[in-house]
């Protein structure tokens, strides 16, 4: 039993040194609260944590905090107001990777509609933008959140799960920052999953969520249109290579340089989205 503890301890104060080195930051601009509240979110010197993994949901500040309200993205505790199976495979997925923590915290500093996802080499936090209103399908927050929250999601399940795609850090070479590109495309198929789910009956036009997430299911609607300029999940492949992949002294890549590169370099992990949109939605 102690030299057990002893081994938790000792990995736990390299986890925080690697922290320092390379800290993982898949959306840096929602940093700012990250050293205050990790102090009071996770308590990283309890041995119950570290033993058993957690997930939680928590306001960031300034709401009511009922527990009803804290426990709206937690299908274990409120299955009523989720609709998602997929979101709900997500959630399961994290919470069933034993010694690593994963918070959801409802971050007014996050753009609506946007997440991000954080690992301090102790623990990982997922940030959304606080929910307004119902939690259902009518209400095109919650569309939007739940499908970033899958998103966020798979990038713990590849950070921290059996998948483990790495490939942000300071240290890391172009080669590795590559996989940037497949663990965005990853997390993009969950994503249309999800939005693929809540569309029911209905037409993408008029589904409740922003015009973003509407365009990226498209674009796994088509998926023979994926690596033409029009389509929303090239225009955002570009936009991550030449913003994340493509970093220092490289040159940015042009439109025809980037088809060139998902016909090479992302042929692979291309069709490995496709997949993950085809199984989880059975389409
Ligand atoms: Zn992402």
């Amino acid at each position: 039993m102690f030299a057990q503890k002893k081994k938790v301890k000792e990995k736990k104060s390299r986890a925080v040194a690697n922290s320092v080195a390379q800290k993982k930051n898949y959306a840096s601009q929602h940093f700012k609260f990250a050293e205050k509240e990790q102090v009071s979110l996770i308590p990283l010197g309890s041995n119950l944590i570290l033993k058993k993994p957690q997930l939680t949901v928590q306001r960031a500040i300034g709401w009511d905090g009922s527990l009803e309200v804290r426990n709206k993205y937690r299908p274990d505790k409120n299955p009523t107001n989720i609709t998602s199976s997929i979101y709900k495979e997500q959630y399961n997925a994290i919470t069933n990777i034993p010694g690593h923590l994963v918070n959801i915290v409802e971050d007014p500093n996050t753009t609506k509609g946007e997440g991000s996802y954080t690992n301090n080499g102790a623990a990982s936090i997922i940030r959304i933008h606080p929910l307004v209103g119902e939690a259902n399908i009518n209400n095109e927050d919650f569309n939007n959140n739940i499908a970033t929250l899958a998103h966020e999601l798979q990038h713990a399940i590849d950070d921290i799960g059996t998948s483990h795609i790495d490939a942000y850090g300071l240290n890391k070479d172009e080669v590795q920052r590559a996989n940037i590109i497949r663990i965005e495309w990853r997390a993009w198929a969950i994503q249309a999953a999800v939005n693929y789910q809540s569309l029911g009956d209905g037409s993408v036009d008029d589904l409740k969520i922003n015009s973003h997430q509407k365009k990226m299911l498209n674009s796994f609607l088509n998926p023979d249109q994926m690596n033409l300029r029009a389509d929303e999940f090239f225009r955002k492949t570009r936009e991550y290579i030449n913003g994340k992949v493509m970093i220092g002294n490289n040159a940015k890549l042009t439109e025809e340089q980037t088809q060139e590169w998902i016909n090479a370099k992302g042929k692979e992990w291309l069709e490995e989205s496709k997949l993950i949109f085809k199984t989880k939605t059975g389409r």
